[in-house]
């Protein structure tokens, strides 16, 4: 495949051009007519003055509107800033002037948070608004003004292609600059791997700001000329009935959604039935999870890992070799795979250390911030800040992220393991584990529980775990929640459940 992912969806228009692209809502579009759309959109942004490097943002849902945008400023050499429409008028307004942003394609109803924020920005930012019909800044008239003309830039591969703000678990969000080459070989790699064909239906239910949706649900199939079936949310009962009715061949999801697919009564895996691959990745699947969707289903589950600054995968379980639960997999191609210890020595197969990462997708840097490009890119390899061991057939087992390690004593306490053990138990929907202040130990175990069974109690939860882990590293206290805190990629907010665990109980 080419580098670029632009011209690798021309290629997919001119050797498809009928076949679906996408569908959404009811409605659909052939590979011909997204390509139209894309240059419309294209000619459209250069006639407002957008040019190769200015930032375009987007603060979209899922919608075909996202992905028009996406290719349409990529086509010009525009960078694109994909960002979680749902966040504050704070985090967006940090955002929108760190990127130095000049366009925005944005839901129209961002119009008052966006014009308010107009004022805090360096410089005024231009909006374009998906879902107004009308009027100057509608996203419709951009494309009515791309008609008939056609502008592409000269693109090298190593251009910055997309500026992706990370969560940042600790202070300011950082933009992970990735490349043109940095994206087209992850999306590469992964039809390579996931043996994508223009027959397949890939569901796209994960948030396409994310770089877990963005490369694995839509650059990935529109590279090879794939239907991509849009979902604007997550919804359980909604997302079966999407696989069922659309005959969907490829399903991305976070483990969260696993969890939920598996609550909703009655889904057998007749409903599942033309699903060839699912696929988990963004946080650590539960086995227990995996093989309850596996027996119920009839499905096979491959878990992968990846993070935004890998653009993002860079290991994944092989379709076709060897399959182990609890392994995030192999070395995709062309990527490598490390554990090190702190002075960065690769450490002997079996024990856990830093997982590091070199490939052609590893990221540019973070925008404007050399001393933590610095800090991540050590030597050309990218330090993941995650802890894992890799066993001799060089499958990687995630353990943990380093930041979540609890210190219990002396004693080193990974939430997963303690996780793993609590999902055993038949009435834990969902459950997380963080560490919190204690006088004597420094750090204790707390568990956070989601019940499945509501008569489920505190003490019979810690005499189950007490089967199973060592003294220290058992929940010295077990809280049941509703539901636990998430992101919009699925991943618990440790944070907050340490914050949390620090509120004084509230008054009765
Ligand atoms: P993001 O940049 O939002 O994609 O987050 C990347 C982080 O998600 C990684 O650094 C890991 O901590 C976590 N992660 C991704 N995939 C997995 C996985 N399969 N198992 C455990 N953690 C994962």
């Amino acid at each position: 495949m080419s580098w670029n992912l632009v011209e690798a969806l021309e290629t997919s228009a001119a050797s498809f051009p009928d076949r679906e692209a996408y569908v959404y809502q009811g409605a659909s579009a052939t590979y011909a007519e997204l390509i139209e759309e894309v240059r419309r959109c294209a000619a459209g942004l250069a006639a407002q003055g957008i040019v190769k490097g200015d930032k375009v943002v987007l603060l979209l849902g899922n919608a075909p509107e996202f992905i028009v945008s996406l290719y349409g400023a990529l086509s010009l050499g525009a960078i694109v800033v994909p960002v979680n429409p749902t966040y504050t008028a704070d985090e967006l307004a940090y955002i929108l002037a760190d990127s130095g942003a000049r366009a925005a394609v944005a839901a129209a109803p961002l119009r008052p948070l966006i014009a308010a924020l107009q004022a805090r920005l360096p410089r005024p930012i231009q909006p374009f608004y998906v879902g107004e019909e009308e009027g100057e800044a509608s996203f419709a008239r951009l494309l009515q003004l791309g008609a008939g003309q056609i502008e592409s830039a000269y693109i090298k591969e190593e251009d910055t292609a997309v500026i992706l703000y990370t969560s940042g678990t600790t202070g300011k969000p950082k933009g992970a600059m990735l490349s043109h080459r940095n994206l087209a070989t992850n999306a590469e790699s992964v039809y390579t791997m996931f043996e994508v064909t223009e027959r397949d239906r890939a569901v796209t239910v994960l948030p396409m700001f994310h770089i877990y949706s963005l490369t694995v649900c839509l650059n990935a199939p529109l590279a090879v000329g794939a239907c991509i079936v849009i979902l604007p949310r997550f919804h359980p009962v909604e997302t079966i009935a999407a696989i069922r009715e659309q005959r969907a061949t490829m399903f991305s999801g976070v483990p969260t959604m696993y969890a939920y697919l598996l609550q909703v009564p009655g889904a057998s895996a007749a409903d599942f039935a033309t699903l060839r691959l699912c696929s988990s990745g963004g946080a650590s699947l539960p086995v227990e999870v995996l093989h309850k969707v596996e027996e119920r289903f009839g499905v096979v589950v491959y878990e992968g890992y990846g993070l935004s600054e890998a653009a993002p995968v860079t290991a994944f379980n092989p379709l076709g070799g060897k399959r182990k639960p609890g392994s995030v997999g192999v070395d995709i191609p062309r990527v490598t795979n490390r554990i090190v210890d702190p002075e960065g020595r690769e450490v002997p197969r079996g024990e856990i250390g830093e997982l590091i990462v070199q490939g052609p997708n590893v990221m540019q840097g973070y925008y404007n911030l050399p001393e933590a490009t610095a800090e991540a890119l050590r030597d050309g390899w990218l330090h993941t800040g995650d802890i894992a061991r890799m066993d001799e057939e060089g499958y990687i087992y995630i353990v943990d992220r380093m930041k979540d390690m609890i210190n219990v004593g002396g004693f080193n306490v990974y939430p997963r393991e303690v996780e793993e053990v609590l999902y055993r138990h038949p009435g834990v929907f969902e459950a997380a584990v963080v560490g919190v202040p204690d006088v004597t130990q420094g750090e204790a175990v707390k568990a956070y529980v989601v019940r499945s069974d509501e008569a489920l109690t505190a003490e019979e939860l810690a005499a189950f775990c007490s089967g199973s882990l060592v003294k220290y590293k058992r929940p010295t206290s077990i809280e049941f929640l509703p539901e636990l805190p998430k992101n919009s990629s699925g991943k618990t907010l440790r944070r907050a459940l340490k914050l949390q665990a620090q509120q004084p109980p509230s008054a009765p």
